[in-house]
């Protein structure tokens, strides 16, 4: 069980619940940071008294030092400063999340530094999850699954033989724009695809959900945290969220996991495994729930879903390519620059015109084809205004 923990990526929305589950085990925390929102993250030093905090942006992080020169808080700035987080000497287990690709070299600066990780950053895996298996494993740390379809994988498994697992079945509650067709979802606004049925998460996310991204991104993530191929990964339609997914076995049998849909049961379990402590969640009612309903995907529509698991197949530095050209593009849609259905066509065209089987990648291939797409999608479509 993690003792003491670095929260990167502390005031959003996985990092804010993850501190409630500090603070209603009373784990010490080491180390918090954020992009700009020195507000939240000067309260949470208060209330934490972590060794040091760091801020991405440098001015932020300049007002913060002053604001917090009664402590003894260190502040630093920076992908420096944020790296120095994620090995910050006295934590033994870094939570990661932090949105977007930003977060595969903090997860990598952790890993080498020894300390085990609760991931709720699946961008680390689909940009560089081949590096950061093979870091795990050189240095001998654990990385456990914060995302609840993969966290619920994980405790389906426990107690599985080794051999047994014939597939996994990954559930999607389908997003704002379940049963929508394409011309149906020509002029969603912004305002619509920002909200969930289910969930109450960080914009970039909760728009992955509505484009069905999310799932598509979750393939690649159970891919390299379970050992599968893209044919061993089911994904079914559950409009509830309380099945958060499920494994079937060599003899047939299906295992699931069940809850409330609420983030601090799995981002709990991360942090306390093997162990089972209380919550702060409530309680699931099944009754109340009544009925469960399961739909397969509509591919066609939710072209992102049919894209990620293409890039999958392809493996190499697809999946990368996929994720850069989502990140530009739900940047550019969150700014109105683009249309909903953009969002699609720009992942199927940047993984469609990519030609590089490099079987050998490193970080800095990584990085580079990374930089490439998100360059080629804004010269493409980053002067349009609608
Ligand atoms: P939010 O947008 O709510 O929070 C993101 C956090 O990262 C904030 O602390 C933000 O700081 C910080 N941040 C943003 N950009 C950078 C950057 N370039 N470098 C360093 N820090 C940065 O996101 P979520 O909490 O929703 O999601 C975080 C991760 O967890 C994502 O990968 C998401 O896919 C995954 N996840 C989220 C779930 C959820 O329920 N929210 C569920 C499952 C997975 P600031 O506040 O200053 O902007
Ligand atoms: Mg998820």
């Amino acid at each position: 069980m993690a003792k003491a923990i670095s929260v990167l990526g502390s005031t959003g929305s996985i990092g804010t619940q993850t501190l409630d589950v500090a603070r209603m085990h009373g784990l010490k925390v080491t180390a918090l940071t954020a992009n700009s929102n020195i507000k939240l993250l000067e309260k949470q030093a208060r209330e934490f008294m972590p060794k040091m905090v760091a801020v991405l942006d440098m001015g932020a992080a300049a007002q913060l030092k002053i604001s917090l020169s009664d402590t003894n808080i260190d502040v630093f700035c920076g992908e420096e400063g944020i790296k120095k987080a994620a090995q910050e000497e006295s934590c033994d287990t870094v939570v990661n999340a932090i949105v977007g690709v930003a977060g595969l070299l903090p997860t990598l600066a952790a890993i080498k530094a020894g300390k085990n990780l609760a991931l709720a950053n699946k961008e680390t895996l689909v940009a560089g999850g081949k590096l950061v298996m093979k870091a795990v494993e050189d240095n001998n740390v654990k990385l456990y699954p914060v995302d609840s379809e993969h966290s619920a994988i994980f405790q389906c498994l426990q107690g599985c033989p080794d051999g047994a697992l014939k597939k996994v079945i990954l559930t999607a509650s389908g997003g704002t724009f379940f049963g929508k067709t394409r011309d149906e979802l020509e002029n969603v606004s912004v305002k619509q695809a920002l909200s969930h049925p289910n969930w109450d998460m960080g914009a970039k996310i909760t728009i992955d959900s509505s484009t069905m991204m999310n799932k598509g991104l979750e393939v690649i993530e159970a891919s390299w945290l379970f050992g599968c191929s893209d044919k061993d990964i089911d994904v079914v339609i559950h409009r509830e969220s309380i099945i958060h997914s499920m494994i079937q076995l060599k003899d047939n049998a299906v295992i699931a996991q069940l809850g409330v849909p609420d983030m601090r049961i799995p981002i709990q379990y991360a942090l306390t495994y093997p162990k089972r402590l209380p919550s702060p969640t409530k309680e699931l009612d099944i009754c109340r729930i009544g009925k469960m309903s399961f739909f397969e995907p509509d591919y066609d529509t939710f072209v992102c879903l049919a894209v990620c698991r293409d890039a999958l197949r392809r493996g190499g530095l697809y999946p990368t390519v996929a994720n850069a050209a989502n990140e530009a593009a739900v940047d550019m849609f969150l700014r109105e620059q683009i249309r909903f259905l953009d969002i699609g066509d720009i992942v199927s065209e940047a993984v469609g015109s990519f030609c590089d089987d490099k079987k050998d990648f490193t970080l800095e291939d990584i990085l580079e084809a990374d930089k490439q797409t998100r360059a080629k999608v804004r010269e493409k479509f980053g002067h349009i205004s609608l």
